[in-house]
This record gives structure tokens, sequence and C-alpha cells, in this order.
């Protein structure tokens, strides 16, 4: 069985089945991306792992196990952890601090500096959260969830609000922090350029199931997806 199995999800809204018989397969130390339409049942695909929501039918396996429909907090502690699209830090607190907090115990005191240097914010670590940049803020919310010591992290549009230069350098993050931390990642993402830069296996969502995986070239090169993503064809050609 592969580290992160998911079979069959299926989540409805009422009428609406945002989640429509997903299944994915991502092995240890992977990094995947998953890309689709607004609306397509992304967001709430993480839900269905993270246990934030339970499937209607279908089944999560994390490690081997049947985790489907447990408590958020006993999958977290399991050794997934997710970054939502707004920064959930502590204004007040520091940078450090903040890793700290998170932390609860899990990283020791080196371990901290290592995170900090990871997440470019060790000349910043002792200024107050709320006074850093945008993309400083994003990193210090990937550096709290590193601070967990997770094994499969969830990251939901982590470029959401950043520069060019920013959005690369998240990039050149994920890949660092899979290599240094094996640490597997699946990541949400609209923009196609940190997609190529990423490198990753890549799967387009649409209506809750996923149209198709492959490598950058495939998919980009793809009629259905290009179809699909009528709106950023343009993306597409010129990543
Ligand atoms: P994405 O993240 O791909 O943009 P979402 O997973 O957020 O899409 O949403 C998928 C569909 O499910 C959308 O039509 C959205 O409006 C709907 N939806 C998401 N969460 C809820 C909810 N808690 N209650 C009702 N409808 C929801
Ligand atoms: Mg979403």
């Amino acid at each position: 069985m592969s580290f992160l199995e998911l079979r069959s999800l299926v989540k409805n809204f009422g009428g609406l089945r945002a989640v429509d018989n997903f299944s994915l397969s991502l092995e240890e130390g992977s990094v995947n991306a998953l890309v689709g339409p607004n609306g397509c049942g992304k967001s709430t695909l993480f839900n269905l792992i993270t246990g934030a929501l339970r499937p209607d039918s279908g089944h999560v396996f994390f490690k081997g196990e049947d985790i489907t429909g447990l408590a958020p907090h006993l999958i977290a502690r399991r050794g997934i952890g997710r970054k939502f699209q707004v920064p959930a830090i502590f204004d007040e607190l520091t940078a450090r601090e903040n890793l700290v907090v998170a932390a609860r115990g899990a990283v020791r005191q080196t371990e901290i500096a290592d995170i900090e240097a990871l997440i470019r914010l060790s000349d910043v670590a002792a200024r107050e959260a709320g006074e850093l940049a945008h993309g400083q803020k994003q990193w210090l919310e990937i550096g709290m969830l590193l601070a967990q010591a997770p094994s499969l992290i969830l990251l939901d549009e982590p470029t959401a609000g950043m520069t060019e230069a920013e959005t690369r350098a998240t990039a050149e993050l994920i890949l660092t922090i899979n290599q240094q931390q094996k640490v597997t990642i699946l990541v949400i993402e609209h923009d196609m350029a940190f997609i190529q830069y990423l490198g990753c296996p890549l799967h387009v969502m649409s209506k809750g199931r996923i149209l198709k995986s492959g490598s950058f070239a495939d998919i980009r090169r793809d009629p259905e997806v290009r179809a699909l993503y009528f709106g950023t064809h343009e993306a597409l050609n010129h990543a």
C-alpha cells in the first residue's frame, strides 16, 4: 500500500457532489501538485484527508492504516500537517515564538534554529510576526507546520498573494523541505510557473475527480486540460 492512499472518496454538500469518486496514491518522499479550476473540490479533498470533513463514502489510508473519519487532532498526531490559504500565525508573538508554540515540544531548540534558516527567517526571528512581509508570514506558517515534525504536509495555495520572486522562493523552499526533512508533500496551486518550477507530477482535477495526471509537459499539451483551463490558457502557453 502507498504512503497515502485515497480510495473512491465521495463528498456531497446537499445536491452538490464536491468530491466524486476520487482516488490517488502518493509514494513516501514524493512531491505532487493538485490543480484545477475554482470550486472543483481541491480544498474539500484536503478537508477529507485531515478529518475536518467526513466522506460520505470511500477511504483514506495513511501509512497503511485506515484513518477515514478520525478526529482532526488524531490525524494531525499521526503526522499530517496542513497549511491553509490565509496564514494562521500569532501576530503579537515573534517569529521564533510562533515556531516554539507550534512545536509543543515536538522539536528541540537547535531544530527551531534549523527551521528558521530553512524558511529564510533567521534574520527576523526576533521580530513580531505581524510585522513580517506577506510572503514571510506564509513561510512562517510552513515553518510552524515543520515544527510539528509531520511526515506529510498538505499546502493549500501557498503562493496566494505572493510576488514572482516570493513564488519562486516558495517552490525552492518546498523542494528543500522535501529533500532535507524527507517530508511527503501534496500542494494545491494555480500558478503554472510555480508548478513548472517544482517539476513534480501534476494531477488536474475537474468536478471532484482527476481528469489527467502526468508531468507538466504532458499536461500542458493535453487538449482536455487546455479546454478546462480556457481562462488560464495563456498561463499554460507561457509558463
Ligand atoms: P476548490 O478548493 O477547488 O476551489 P472547494 O473544495 O472549496 O473547491 O469547493 C468545492 C465545491 O463545494 C464548491 O462548489 C463549493 O462551493 C462547495 N463547498 C465547499 N465547502 C462547502 C461547505 N462546507 N458547504 C457547502 N458547500 C461547500
Ligand atoms: Mg480551495
